[in-house]
């Protein structure tokens, strides 16, 4: 396929997406419209973290959108109680409030820990400490504390109210915590910024020292929790128990944007009728699939098997050897591959895997993700790794030097 045939001016530019059309999906595979298979390692975001087209999946999308898909929240269904007493259970925490995107559900957990600094603690403007380098959606006031300029660039002015820290530097958290603090909010495995995970104890001491300042811990584990870190929720590696965690992506099944804010009661009660809501937040279809995804998780093993299966990830790809290679960091079925920008960008990687029959995408410039549905096969995972190992080691020379061998061979050509 041209580059010309994928660009359509009606579309707009806020993607710039790797040269491949997909057309169909299964498990962990992908096909594009010339019938062309290949192996999915990103899914999605982890969204689609239980495989394309899962059977269960599907089945219950249609029999549920036969019945109910959208009555609204201005009256009571049969499907909501049950998957939010589900979503209590798994996470051990006591009452969720539903919401579509994962940048809502952060929305939402920062809007309860605004009322709650002001009605608990009685603060007349609290403010949040988070991350450097986080990544927690693309609202307006989500950007406003992100430290990355392609995510604020020009949408100023920003939303005050909050400060930043860096990631897993626990001092540096005590120091940015003050009277009007009322949460910190992390995400507990940094996954835009590359996959970056935190020193060990790090979240246990934000635990502690929330206790100690009386403030809240809030989790954003959209895009590590439900199984994606190797347990079910990435706070579970510390045994540490937040006071809200924000969960989206993998929710959905796979088939539909389905995010949910789940806390103690007492950060929760914070909200009224009225103070906070969706017009499709918690609708009866999204519930019934969110249930039927946290089922699957279950049923399948599937937490387990990403552990498994990600040991063994982890394990091939630490043991990789290219000039290239920079660095690999991960945890459960899930990597940050971090190249020398000398050699090659993520892009250029990505683009190679393509003629390999393997997908996947960078993050920022340096790093290829992996991140793979929990269903791959480990024969699949295997083959994937192979031309991840081939397609980095294929940038053996510098690009410098590269450039200056292509010149010299045209040279010689003309
Ligand atoms: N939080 C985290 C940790 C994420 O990784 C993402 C998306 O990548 C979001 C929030 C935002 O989710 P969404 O794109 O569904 O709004």
């Amino acid at each position: 396929m041209h580059n010309s045939e994928f660009s359509n001016p009606h579309v707009a530019r806020n993607y710039a997406p790797l040269p491949v059309m997909l057309t169909r999906g299964e498990g962990a595979y992908l096909w594009d419209v010339a019938g062309r298979r290949y192996i999915d390692m990103m899914s999605a975001y982890s969204a689609v973290s239980l495989g394309h087209a899962h059977p269960r999946i599907l089945a219950k999308l249609a029999e549920q959108a036969q019945r109910l898909a959208v009555p609204s929240r201005a009256f009571f269904d049969d499907r909501l109680g049950p998957f939010l007493e589900e979503l209590c259970k798994v996470t051990g925490l006591d009452v969720a409030l539903p919401m579509n995107s994962g940048a809502e559900a952060v929305e939402t957990a920062i809007k309860a820990a605004r009322r709650w600094g002001n009605h608990v603690k009685g603060i007349d403007s609290p403010d949040i400490v988070v991350a450097d380098n986080n990544f927690h959606g693309r609202t307006t006031t989500i950007i406003s504390f992100s430290s990355q300029s392609q995510y604020r660039d020009g949408f100023g002015p920003f939303t005050p109210g909050f400060r930043s820290a860096p990631f897993g530097d626990l001092a540096a958290f005590e120091a940015a915590v003050t009277p009007n603090t009322a949460a910190i909010l992390v995400e507990p495995i940094q996954g835009e910024a590359g996959v970056i995970v935190p020193p060990d104890g790090w979240l246990a001491g934000l635990r502690r020292l929330c206790d100690k300042r009386g403030i809240l811990l809030l989790l954003d584990e959209v895009q590590s929790g439900l199984g994606r870190s190797g347990t079910w929720f990435a706070f579970q590696h510390e045994n540490v128990v937040p006071d809200g965690v924000m969960l989206g992506k993998a929710l959905g099944g796979g088939v539909l944007p389905v995010s949910a804010f789940v806390a103690k009661r007492d950060v929760m009660n914070v909200f009224t009728p009225g103070s906070h809501g969706s017009t499709f937040g918690g609708n009866t279809l999204a519930a019934a699939v969110g249930l039927e995804a946290l089922r699957v998780i279950r049923d399948e093993r599937l937490v387990e098997r990403s552990q498994a299966l990600g040991a063994r990830m982890l394990q091939r790809l630490h043991g990789m050897r290219a000039p290239g290679l920079a660095d690999v960091r991960g945890r459960g079925l899930w990597a940050g591959v971090e190249l020398d920008p000398r050699y090659a960008s993520a892009r250029d990687i990505c683009e190679g895997l393509i003629d390999r029959g393997v997908l996947t995408t960078a993050t920022h410039d340096t790093v290829v993700r992996l991140a793979p549905p929990f269903v791959i096969s480990q024969d699949d995972l295997d083959l994937a790794l192979d031309a991840v190992a081939e397609t980095i080691s294929s940038f053996d020379a510098p690009r410098n030097v590269r450039d200056a061998a292509a010149g010299a061979d045209r040279r010689l050509k003309t």
